[in-house]
């Protein structure tokens, strides 16, 4: 078998170059990479410029076993990724009759029946390849070998529009990399809110510093604890991560929301879909990214009823019935406010649950009282009335989206016993 290990990637575009767009398929393809066991070494950016490009590609296939292209695959004079692999390659570009019919095929679909010609130049692969289906748009992708001394390295070409990028990686080129390589990797990852990063560090670093395989190593994670349970196994290889996972239970269970892959939101949606019952959200600083966040997960109408963004105080005591005396007296970030809203919010929402966020998100605001980063969380439930301060650092938004995501387990917390 040709062992792949060493991996990089070239983001094609000059609009990257320029900072018009952000190189998100750069993190998300390391950050894959990375859990299929693969050594990532370098990222390139690179315009869309034939020398530089062709030069780039050269430069990354002397040093690595599989280059990973994105961008520039499309039907414009200014989309030359697959010509420059063809140059590095040797490898001619020729019609793929399949790709032509698919890209027909597209255009259909969306009632257009009249193709561009310079749609068919996307149908030109390099003589050889490995062509990759779009099944979220129009330029195939393609793996092409390329000879050297030793072995074969490989190009892999993927589109740049993150939707057909993501797609095409996960359906067609991370079953060719499992071919490619001999060990799998296996994951579990660990997730804590509550504990800080150090302190579950302190906990958990003799197994982090000794494990072998399965190892452990934190994950970079904004707002709560992530760890990595990796193990490296080669076809066949029974499941070694059970005495490793259920150690870390053993020392920090009471902090762990999840093992495996959901994600806070993901989480509390699953437990009130399971209890049946129903949420609403009252936002003062966080301006609805409590709701939003949760609406960005299927399956959530079962279970969210609605919400209030009560930013001015007016908005408050009219919307939510807070009291104005008590906004007055304690303030609008204050326990008091929060459980009003909290309260209000429930009774007008008529859910089970309603959870509240008000606070000082910064930069300005802050009295020497209550600093900026002091949030007051509330939860009103059947026979639950419960809310927590916070101070938290950092930016504006960051605070906001911690915020947000202690909330959601506040409210959690009740749901799973
Ligand atoms: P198309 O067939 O749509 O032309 P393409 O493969 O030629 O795709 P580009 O023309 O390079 O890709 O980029 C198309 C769009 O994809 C960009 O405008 C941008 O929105 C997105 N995109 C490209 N590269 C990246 C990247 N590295 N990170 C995030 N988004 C990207």
């Amino acid at each position: 078998m040709n062992q792949i290990k060493r991996a990089e990637i070239i983001c094609v575009g000059t609009e990257l170059l320029l900072g018009q767009i952000v190189n998100t398929n750069a993190a998300w393809l390391a950050r894959e990479l990375s859990l299929l066991g693969l050594y990532s070494y370098y990222q390139t950016v690179v315009g869309d410029n034939m020398d530089r490009l062709e030069a780039s590609i050269r430069q990354a296939m002397d040093r690595s076993d599989v280059v990973f292209l994105t961008g520039g695959l499309g039907p414009t004079q200014d989309d030359i990724t697959m010509e420059a692999a063809s140059r590095v390659s040797g490898r001619p570009l020729q019609l793929h009759e399949p790709s032509r019919a698919a890209i027909t095929k597209y255009f259909r679909s969306r009632g257009r029946i009249a193709v561009t010609a310079n749609n068919w130049k996307q149908a030109m692969l390099p003589k050889g390849c490995i062509p990759l289906p779009n099944h979220n748009g129009t330029a195939p992708g393609a793996i092409v070998p390329i000879k050297k001394e030793q072995t074969d390295a490989f190009l892999v070409l993927l589109p740049g529009p993150p939707s057909e990028m993501n797609l095409m990686f996960t359906e067609s080129v991370v079953p060719w990399i499992r071919e490619q390589v001999e060990t799998r990797m296996r994951h579990i990852f660990i997730r804590m809110i509550g504990i800080g990063e150090s302190s579950a560090e302190t906990q958990l670093m003799d197994l982090v510093e000794k494990q072998e395989n399965p190892t452990l190593a934190p994950y970079a994670s904004e707002g709560e604890v992530v760890f990595r349970v990796t193990q490296s196994m080669k076809k066949n290889e029974p499941d070694l991560t059970g005495p490793l996972v259920d150690e870390i239970k053993r020392r920090v269970g009471s902090y762990i929301y999840e093992i495996g892959n959901r994600t806070m939101p993901e989480v509390l949606r699953d437990c009130l879909i399971e209890k049946k019952q129903t949420i609403s959200f009252a936002e003062s600083c966080t301006g609805g990214l409590a709701m939003s966040r949760l609406t960005g997960y299927p399956g959530v109408s079962a279970v969210l009823r609605g919400g209030v963004v009560a930013y001015d105080n007016t908005i408050k005591t009219k919307m939510l019935g807070v009291d104005p005396s008590v906004i007055d007296k304690k303030g609008a970030v204050s326990q008091a406010c929060a459980l009003a809203m909290a309260s209000g919010c429930r009774d007008r929402m008529n859910s089970d649950w309603a959870v509240s966020i008000t606070g000082i998100a910064g930069p300005d605001g802050g009295t020497a009282e209550k600093p900026v980063g002091t949030i007051w969380v509330a939860v009103k439930g059947p026979g639950i009335s419960d809310s927590i301060q916070l101070k938290l650092a950092g930016e504006r938004n960051k605070i906001r989206r911690i915020a947000t995501l202690q909330a959601y387990n506040l409210v959690r917390r009740y749901l799973v016993h």
